[in-house]
């Protein structure tokens, strides 16, 4: 797909979660928040949900919790210009409490189609919710957070802490910092292996 024709698709999907009432958060919502970034990113953020400030603004990480990201983004010279951030849920959940299943469940559609837009090399999955619904099965995030993973879509997937648990807990700070230095060296590997064509397991392995 050409950037113009991702640029289209992906505003198609933004229309139909805009006009979405599939699920009680649209009727609690101020407005949706599809995702916003670069469709030919290499790298996918994916949150959870958005909050207040997303759902005053329509944007995706841009209150408290997207500070840290955009700083942590810095850290590795990168731009949230130059990667897509999305969330498992486009709309708000009232008083931010967790997504339900059924909320998670109808939505997971428009990022799956998101994914195949923008086909990134590497999808980051901020928090336990992202994990739980892209990298299944795998445990709980403290066992397994800057750990990349293959999944047999032939993606490389990276659970992290979500930055607002470094937020409300200073400790998790440092260790959230350090798992992000690993997003360069991984898509480093990532393009070596494309390069060379290694034959790659499609098994849900540890790629280091
Ligand atoms: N937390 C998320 O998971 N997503 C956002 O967009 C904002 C905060």
């Amino acid at each position: 797909m050409t950037l113009e024709e991702k640029k289209e698709a992906l505003k198609k999907i933004a229309e139909r979660i805009s006009a979405c009432s599939l699920c009680r958060l649209a009727f609690t919502r101020s407005q949706v928040v599809p995702g916003a970034g670069d469709p030919n990113s290499e790298i996918l953020f994916v949150g959870e949900a958005p909050g207040v400030q997303e759902d005053r603004q329509g944007i995706p990480f841009c209150g408290p919790a997207g500070k840290f990201l955009d700083q942590m983004l810095e850290s590795i010279e990168l731009d949230r210009d130059k990667v897509f951030i999305a969330n498992i849920i486009k709309c708000r959940p009232p008083a931010n409490r967790d997504p339900e299943d059924d909320e998670k469940n109808l939505c997971w559609p428009y990022l799956k189609e998101q994914i195949e837009i923008i086909n990134p090399k590497l999808i980051v999955c901020l928090g336990r919710h992202s994990m739980i619904r892209l990298v299944p099965g795998q445990g709980s995030i403290s066992k397994i957070h800057g750990q990349p993973l293959r999944r047999p879509d032939g993606r490389i997937y990276l659970p992290l802490y979500h930055p607002s648990a470094a937020l409300h807990n200073g400790s998790l700070r440092p260790i959230q910092m350090k798992d992000f230095q690993k997003i360069p060296q991984i898509l480093r590997k990532i393009k070596e292996e494309n390069k060379t064509e290694t034959k790659v397991s499609k098994n849900q392995l540890p790629i280091f």
